[in-house]
C-alpha cells in the first residue's frame, strides 16, 4: 500500500502473540479502528496474560502465577476481538495466511509477536529442561525455578546467578541476584550461601544499552555492600549440577545456577520462508513494518535489533515490555495509517525501568534507549520504588484485565 484512495471496507488484522506486544496492539487497533472497519484475531498458544516482569517474584514465592495472570477471552472480547488459542505453525507471506495446528487465519495485515525461544543450545547446560541450569523465562521455568529456590532454602549451598554470552534481557540477573540475597537473609541462611554474578557486561549496569547514567556506580555499590561477588565481560561456558564453568577461570561451585539464556525467533517465525533474519527475529523499520513483506508488522522481543556496539564479551539489545509497549502503539498507529494511504507518526523508543533490590528499588529512565542521548539517565534508588513497582503491576493488570490502556508511564 502507498499512495492513491483510502482502502474501504473490512480489513482483516491478524496478531500472534498475547503479551505485552500482541494484546496492546488489539488495543491500540481498536482504539483506532472499530468492528466494523477492521475484523482483529488475537492468535497465541497460551490461554492467559502474563506478567512477565513478576517471574522473579514467582521464583522468591511472593506471588502465584495466578495472581500474576488472566484469561484472554474474555477482555479481547468485550473489545470486539476474536481470540484463537492455537499455535501458529507458519506465516506464508505470500499467500498472506498464518497457518496453526486448528486451521489457516487469511490477513490483509499481520502482526507478529511472538516473544523469544530461549536458545539453551548455545551453552552446555542452560536449562532447566535442557540441562541443570536455571532462568525465569517462562512460566513454567519460573514454576520449576520457585521449586529449586525452596529445595536451596532447605539445603543451602552457594549460588550463581548470570547470563550467558549474547544475552539481551539482563535486568532479571540484578534482581534476582538481589532478591535472593534479601529472602536469604531474613531466613538467616546468608551466611550460608556465597552469591556470584556472572554477566556477559563490559560493566555493571550496561544491560545491552551502553549503560544509564550512574547506575554502574548504584550497582557495584549495592553488590558489594551485600558481598554479592561479580565479574563483568564473563562467558559462561558450561553449567554442571555442582559449577558453572566460565572462559580464563576455574569454575565456580553453585548448586543453584540462574542463568539467562540469549533469546531467538520462535521456531514458527523462524521457519517461515522470508521472514525473520538467521536467528529468527523480524528486520522492521522504524514504523515497525517488515522490511520486505507486504503487511506484515513485528512487535516486542520478536524484532530483530542490532547490539548497540562490540562488546568483549557479546550483549544484545534489550527488548523490554515499556519498550514492547511503545512498538505496538506505533504498529497499531502505522495500519490505521496506511488505510487512509497515509504513514502513521513514529518515535524513538525510551524505556523505564524499575529494578527490585530486595529491600528497596532503583528507577532508571533513559530516552532513547541506544546512546548517544540527550538525556542524562535518570537513576534513583529507595524504597518507594519497590512500592511503585508493586503498585505498578497491580495497577497494568487491573487496566488490561478491564481493555483499558494499560499506564505505561509509570516505573516498570
Ligand atoms: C524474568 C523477566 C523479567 C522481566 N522484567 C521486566 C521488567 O521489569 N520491565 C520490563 O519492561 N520488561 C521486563 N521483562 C521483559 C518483558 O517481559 C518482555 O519485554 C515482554 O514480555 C515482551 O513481550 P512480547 O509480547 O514481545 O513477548 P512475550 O511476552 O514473550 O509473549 C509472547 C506471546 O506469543 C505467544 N506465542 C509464542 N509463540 C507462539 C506460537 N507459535 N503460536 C501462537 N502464539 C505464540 C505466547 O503465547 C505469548 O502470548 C522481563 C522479562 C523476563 C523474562
Amino acid at each position: 500500500m502507498g499512495g492513491g484512495p483510502a482502502v474501504t471496507g473490512q480489513v482483516r488484522i491478524v496478531i500472534v502473540g498475547g503479551s505485552f506486544g500482541g494484546l496492546t496492539t488489539a488495543y491500540e487497533l481498536r482504539r483506532h479502528l472499530g468492528p466494523e472497519r477492521a475484523e482483529i484475531t488475537v492468535v497465541a498458544k497460551d490461554e492467559r496474560f502474563c506478567f512477565v516482569p513478576s517471574f522473579p517474584w514467582v521464583a522468591m514465592g511472593r506471588r502465584s502465577l495466578e495472581q500474576i495472570s488472566f484469561p484472554l477471552a474474555g477482555p479481547l472480547a468485550h473489545k470486539h476481538v476474536a481470540f484463537a488459542q492455537e499455535t501458529v505453525t507458519g506465516i506464508d507471506t505470500e499467500k498472506k495466511v498464518v497457518e496453526t495446528d486448528a486451521g489457516k487465519h487469511p490477513y490483509d495485515f499481520l502482526v507478529v509477536a511472538t516473544g523469544h525461544r530461549s536458545a539453551n543450545e548455545s551453552v552446555e547446560g542452560l536449562g532447566p529442561f535442557d540441562g541443570p541450569g536455571h532462568s525465569p523465562m517462562s512460566a513454567k521455568e519460573t514454576t520449576e525455578l520457585a521449586a529449586a529456590i525452596r529445595a536451596l532454602l532447605a539445603d543451602p549451598g552457594p549460588i550463581v546467578v548470570g547470563a550467558a554470552p549474547g544475552a539481551s534481557c539482563i535486568g532479571p540477573v540484578y534482581e534476582l541476584a538481589f532478591e535472593l540475597d534479601h529472602l536469604l537473609r531474613r531466613r538467616r541462611l546468608r551466611h550460608r550461601v556465597p552469591i556470584t554474578l556472572l554477566t556477559p557486561e563490559p560493566f555493571l549496569g550496561h544491560m545491552g544499552m551502553g549503560g544509564a547514567g550512574k547506575i554502574r556506580q548504584l550497582l557495584e555499590g549495592a553488590l558489594e555492600e551485600r558481598d554479592i561477588s561479580y565479574r563483568t565481560s564473563v562467558a559462561i561456558t558450561k553449567i554442571t549440577a555442582e559449577t558453572v564453568e566460565t572462559d580464563g577461570a576455574s569454575p565456580t561451585p553453585s548448586v543453584l545456577s540462574i542463568v539467562i539464556p540469549p533469546l531467538a525467533g520462535v521456531e514458527a517465525v523462524a521457519s517461515s520462508p522470508g521472514l525473520s533474519n538467521p536467528k529468527g527475529f523480524v528486520p522492521v523499520d522504524d514504523h515497525y513494518r517488515h522490511a520486505v513483506a507486504d503487511g506484515v508488522y513485528a512487535v516486542g522481543v520478536a524484532v530483530a535489533f542490532p547490539p548497540v556496539g562490540d562488546t568483549p564479551v557479546a550483549v544484545n539489545f534489550p527488548k523490554t515490555g515499556h519498550m514492547t509497549e511503545q512498538m505496538a502503539g506505533i504498529a497499531a498507529r502505522d495500519v490505521a495509517a496506511r488505510l487512509e494511504r497515509r504513514e502513521g507518526t513514529t518515535t524513538e523508543l525510551s524505556a523505564r525501568c524499575v529494578l527490585d533490590m530486595g529491600d528497596r528499588g532503583a528507577y532508571m529512565a533513559v530516552d532513547p534507549v541506544r546512546p548517544p542521548r540527550d538525556e542524562i539517565p535518570t537513576v534513583s534508588e529507595g524504597r518507594r520504588w519497590l512500592y511503585a513497582k508493586q503498585a505498578f503491576e497491580r495497577a497494568y493488570l487491573l487496566s488490561a484485565r478491564r481493555g483499558r490502556k494499560m499506564p505505561t508511564a509509570l516505573g516498570w
